[in-house]
Order: structure tokens, then sequence, then C-alpha cells
């Protein structure tokens, strides 16, 4: 698994996300950043811990600085006339022990997660995960069960399959499922609802179809991966989860509900493919996808709607809504 073994050391502390550009510099015959600018303050790079390239290429770094210790990206941003720029990123940072200790960890059920979300600086810390997971807890807001699932399965595909997000457009996806899983496979593999090769079916199933786009030289291949473990079920039940729901539980119950979603997430990290997913080669058709966009404004209501989506009547092309409305 992508920097395991590094992140474990911090599996007990607890990191905020910040995932903000920030200004740094950088030591090119080291080839380490020395310091960087954070909200009005200065951090100097006191060692640097670790090093690596993410599956896209970017240099992240884990620095310990004067003020804490950081996660540190360099991204690459391709411009159209083929100039990369680059970009430094402060991903996350490392909360101290004194810090962990007197504030505890910050409660996330779906109802403070969404507070969080809106204040934007105020997500809850969460136990240390691969550094790919924690991009994507961070596009979700929150770091849940689900998260870890779509995450280990869009790492079990991309490598049974072969591809990741430089060939996602010869892929396509299709999920049993509208929750928080589809987030990480999305991020991860670069098939989305987008870029119209992600399909998403609300059966309330953990099942994965993976498939790539048959060509001239190669017929598509596909994989159901099938969750057969209940790992991901913790939501509480009764009593407790009404008051957790409600915001009346108290910080001890609350606290504990989100250990149990901590140890969750770490129990699905760490188990073996084969313990949380079935695996079947399959063969399977692309769903259609929307294909070529072309617009005309609603000869109605006036507003720019896909013309394939439209209906031709007399007077011109009427938006699917109109339709609607004037058939009731
Ligand atoms: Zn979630
Ligand atoms: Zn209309």
């Amino acid at each position: 698994m992508y920097g395991g073994d590094i992140f474990a050391k911090w599996r007990d502390r607890e990191i905020t996300f910040i995932g903000e550009g920030v200004k740094a510099q950088f030591d090119n015959t080291q080839q380490t950043p020395l310091g960087f600018q954070w909200r009005g303050r200065h951090y100097e790079v006191l060692k640097m811990l670790h090093s690596a390239k993410n599956p896209e290429g970017h240099l992240q770094y884990l620095l310990l600085t004067d003020g804490g210790i950081f996660s540190l990206a360099l991204k690459r941003e391709e411009s159209k006339a083929d100039l990369c720029r680059s970009r430094w990123f402060l991903n996350f940072r490392v909360k101290d022990e004194r810090e962990a200790n007197s504030n505890g960890p910050n409660f996330s059920s779906s109802s403070i997660e969404m507070k969080g979300l809106l204040q934007g600086k105020e997500l809850s810390p969460i136990s240390l995960v691969p550094l790919l997971l924690a991009n994507v807890a961070y596009y979700h807001g929150h770091l849940c069960p689900e998260l870890a699932v779509g995450y280990r399965a869009a790492l079990v595909a991309q490598e049974e399959l072969g591809f990741s997000r430089h060939n996602a457009h010869n892929f396509f996806i299709v999920a049993e499922n509208m929750t928080s899983a589809i987030e990480a496979l999305q991020l991860i593999t670069g098939c989305t609802i987008g870029n119209q090769n992600f399909f998403a079916y609300d059966l309330g199933k953990h099942v994965y179809y993976f498939g790539s786009y048959a060509t001239a030289q190669e017929p598509g291949k596909a994989l159901r991966l099938a969750l057969t473990n209940l790992v991901v079920d913790l939501s509480p039940k009764g009593e407790l989860g009404r008051r957790l729901f409600s915001g009346e539980a108290n910080r001890e119950e609350q606290k504990e509900y989100q250990q149990a979603i901590n140890d969750a997430v770490q129990k699905i990290l760490h188990l073996a493919p084969q313990d949380l997913f079935t695996k079947t080669r399959i063969s399977l058709q692309p769903p259609r996808a929307g294909g070529h966009l072309d617009y005309t404004c609603c000869s109605h209501c006036g507003e720019v709607t896909v013309r394939g989506k439209c209906h031709l009547l007399e007077n011109g092309f009427v938006c699917p809504v109109c339709f609607a409305k004037a058939k009731m």
C-alpha cells in the first residue's frame, strides 16, 4: 500500500488537513525544502523526515519544522502550451502530542462533519492514513469506512487491470451504490461521472465493475469486486444512534463512535484483498455514455440545454422539463 510504512509511525497521532497553496523555499543541491510561509508565518524546516513520489508523480515531503510536522507537496500543473508550472501545496499538519491530548479528537457525526466542511478549516482531525487516501478524505470532507472501501477497491482494480489516471479514458467503472466509496473511486482512478466513464446505480451494494473499452487490437476485459466483509457496518443502532445523529450524544459517546470509525478504517486498510472482496473476471458491455454535447436554447424557457435531451416540436427544441410540464 502506498506509503504505508512511514505513515504507520504516525498512526496514533492526529492530522489536520490544510490543502492550501503556499510559498516555499527549495534547495536545489540538497533537493529539499528549506522553509515555507503559511498564514503569515515562516516555518523553518529542521529536518526532512520522508520524501516520496505519489502515483501522480508529485513530490511529497514530510517535514519537521520549528512549528510542527507538515506534509508539503510539489505539484506540477500542465498548462495548454505544454509548459509545466510547479506549485507548493501544504497537505496537512501532524498535531503534536500536547495538542492532541488537550483537545481530544473532534467528533464527526454526519451533522458535525457538515459544520466542519462549511467552516473549511475546522475539519475533524483523523488518525493517519496513506497520503493518497488523506487527499481523498480532504476532497470528501471526512474519513469514513466507505471511503476506505472505495480506496481499496480502486487500488485492487488498478493493479489487476493495469490502469492508472493516465489511461483512465480507456476504462469505465460501474458502482452499485452511491456512498462515499464512489468519491474515492473517481478521485483515484480518474474515471468520473463528469468524464462519462463512471456509472452509479444505487442498489445499496458495495459491488464494483471495472472494465476496459474494447479496441480493434484487444477485446474489453472486466473485473467484478464485491465486498463480503461487514467491516463497514458501524452505524450506531437504537437509542445511541438517535442521540448521535440528533446531536444529543455526550462527549464520551461521540469519542467512542469516532474511535469505532477510525478502527474500521484501519481494519479496511490492513485486511488482505481476499478478506474484503470477492474478485471475478467477467465480460461486460460498457453502459452508454452521454456522448457529444451539442447545446441549444429551449424554445419555451430559453435555458441552455443539451440538444440530444430536447424534444423537437413544431416551434423548436423544448427542454425535458418544459416538455414534462406541458404534458401534465
Ligand atoms: Zn464519507
Ligand atoms: Zn425549457
